[in-house]
């Protein structure tokens, strides 16, 4: 038997490993079982190119078996298995895959949130287990070995008798401590909710034996146990089937399946793309608005997994803000299991997959809004708030691929309409497009501001929430056509007559007006002789850029 030392950097990890926090232990069962599906691939691939292997289909499985008298947790597979030199360099050495997100210096700190959000590989059974015993038979070998490691001073290696090919690791679980529970990791109930929550997409069967009570045949009042070994996960992901087999309810069900909202989705979309990067994709807009969205509780950011495994619940890198109301899932094969926050806000290909999710979702927005009215309404009802935040914020950076997205309630149709809807019905002689701001509709249909806009003929936006007029404020202008308030002081849409005669007017009362604002004084900056009322006496205006709604919201705001 030899013994060895493990590398001064394995060393370190290790350690990380044993010190991390109780919630992320699980994640071991994950990375062992990919490396088990990792290694049928690799004989998979093998026996479609070498004649000489004759493997069945039936015979590539993983197998999770615990084993309570004696703590341990057994994960078997029938993979390529390893030479006595693969398992040296492999489980000796941190894998290469798995190195990267070490190679700086991290403290304990930063480590441990990289254990919990992507695992590394193999050595992250140590985190639950006092000993680890690896039997494994290469392909390429008649004998067999045995590895095995309690994690601390080094391993040792020693040939084995096994029978077939393939890998067995035997993690020999540690005792409960006060905080910690590792018997849970000895009860077929959590294994198997652990495995459809990690691996419930691994193209191989992942089998388990599941005792059940059977009424005996010949007296149905007893109940026998009936051992029966059973797959636990459903293998092909929906994601990676095809869409023409796939119905509504299909959809409806993965949605509540992941616990996405108690709501159904008001709308889905299934990407596959196979170009720079390649990645499935099934996006859903909710119908309804999840009761935290606007609030600093809510989380933004889809379910990422590479190849089927999950490695990230909430990847936030994946959406832009304007649209964290989207739920859903990515799957790439062209990310590494081993990748680290850090490294993932830099990857490229993570980068190119959410360049082309965004594109995917304004595109199925447009067409939801172009085809299905009713539905683009209610979703708007629900996010069209977001949308306008997203039209304002990073200085506008985002606007012109928002503004034809957003609605407004306009005085016309009394329903909403698009910027572009708007602009194209304005009569010829209209330049402006008119909005009003105040609490609601109905306040705002009886401000006297309104009248002469609506005499003339022309429509008005009504805005009823802060961020309206924020937002086109930022937009400036649309197709050209700048956004008025109509209760902006330089409306100017009164023809000359009107004008001469006001002017006339003016000058007749003079005093009185001087008398009016010498008993105002700083409440107001000017009186105006105004020819835009009709069936009021008095309104206020506004000088400059903000109305005085506006005004009104900024005033408040904090400093
Ligand atoms: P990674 O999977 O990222 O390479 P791991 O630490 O999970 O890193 O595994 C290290 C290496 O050990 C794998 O690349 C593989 O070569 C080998 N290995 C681990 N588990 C098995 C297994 N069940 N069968 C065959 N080889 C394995
Ligand atoms: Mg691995």
């Amino acid at each position: 038997m030899e013994k060895k030392q493990f590398q001064a950097e394995s060393k370190r990890l290790l350690e990380m490993m044993v010190h991390s926090i109780y919630s992320q232990k699980e994640i071991f069962l994950r990375e062992l079982i990919s490396n088990a599906s990792d290694a049928i691939d690799k004989i998979y691939y093998k026996a479609l190119t070498d004649e000489s292997i004759t493997f069945h289909k039936d015979d590539y499985y993983i197998k999770i078996v615990p084993n309570q008298d004696d703590r341990t947790l057994t994960i078997k597979d029938t993979g390529i298995g390893m030479t006595k030199d693969e398992l040296e360099e492999n489980l000796g050495t941190i894998a290469k895959s798995g190195s990267l997100a070490f190679k700086k210096e991290v403290d304990m700190q930063e480590g441990q949130e990289i254990i919990g959000q992507f695992g590394v590989g193999f050595y992250s059974s140590f985190m639950v287990a006092e000993e680890v015993t690896v039997y494994t038979r290469s392909l390429h070998n008649e004998e067999g070995y045995k590895w095995h490691s309690n994690g601390q001073d080094g391993y040792t290696i020693e040939a084995y008798d096994k029978e077939d090919i393939g890998t067995e690791i035997v993690i020999k679980l540690k005792e409960n401590e006060e905080e910690e529970n590792y018997d849970q990791f000895l009860e077929t109930y959590q294994l198997r909710s652990l495995i459809k929550k990690y691996s419930d997409f691994i193209r191989y069967p992942i089998k388990m034996d599941i005792t059940e009570k059977q009424p005996k045949e010949d007296n149905e009042e007893e109940f026998i146990d009936v051992i029966e070994e059973q797959t636990i996960n459903s293998m092909v992901p929906i994601w990676r089937k095809n869409k023409q087999e796939l119905q509504d309810e299909d959809y409806n069900q993965f949605y509540q399946e992941k616990h996405f909202g108690f709501d159904k989705p008001l709308s889905h979309l299934h990407v596959s793309v196979d170009g720079m990067v390649r990645f499935q994709s099934i996006l859903y807009i909710p119908e309804q608005l999840p009761f935290n969205y606007y609030s600093q509780d809510f989380e933004k950011g889809l379910e990422l997994y590479s190849n089927g495994v999950l490695i990230m619940e909430k990847c936030a890198d994946l959406l832009p803000d304007y649209f964290s109301f989207v739920r859903g899932i990515v799957d790439s094969e062209d990310l590494s299991l081993n990748i680290s926050r850090e490294i993932l806000q830099q990857d490229r290909q993570v980068k190119l997959i959410a360049k082309n999710i965004e594109k995917k979702i304004k595109n199925h927005l447009q067409s939801l809004l172009k085809n299905d009215r009713d539905k683009y309404e209610t979703f708007f009802d629900a996010f069209g708030r977001q949308l306008k935040y997203g039209v304002y914020s990073e200085f506008g950076a985002n606007k012109d691929k928002l503004k034809d997205l957003i609605l407004f309630y306009s005085s016309k149709e009394k329903k909403l309409v698009t910027l572009k809807e708007y602009v194209e019905r304005m009569p010829e002689d209209q330049e402006h497009i008119y909005y009003a701001t105040g609490d609601s509709h109905d306040r705002i249909e009886k401000l006297p501001q309104t009248e002469l806009v609506k005499d003339k003929g022309f429509e008005i936006l009504y805005f009823t929430d802060e961020i309206d007029e924020f937002a086109i404020k930022m937009l400036m202008n649309y197709d050209e056509k700048e956004f008025k308030s109509v209760s902006s002081g330089d409306l100017n849409l009164e023809d000359e007559e009107t004008k001469k005669e006001a002017e006339k007017q003016l000058e007749e009362h003079k005093d009185l007006f001087a008398e009016m604002k010498e008993l105002l004084g700083d409440k107001i900056k000017e009186v105006r002789l105004s020819t835009r009322l009709k069936s009021h006496p008095v309104c206020l205006s506004a000088e400059g850029d903000v109305s005085i709604e506006m005004e009104k919201v900024l005033s408040q705001m904090p400093d």
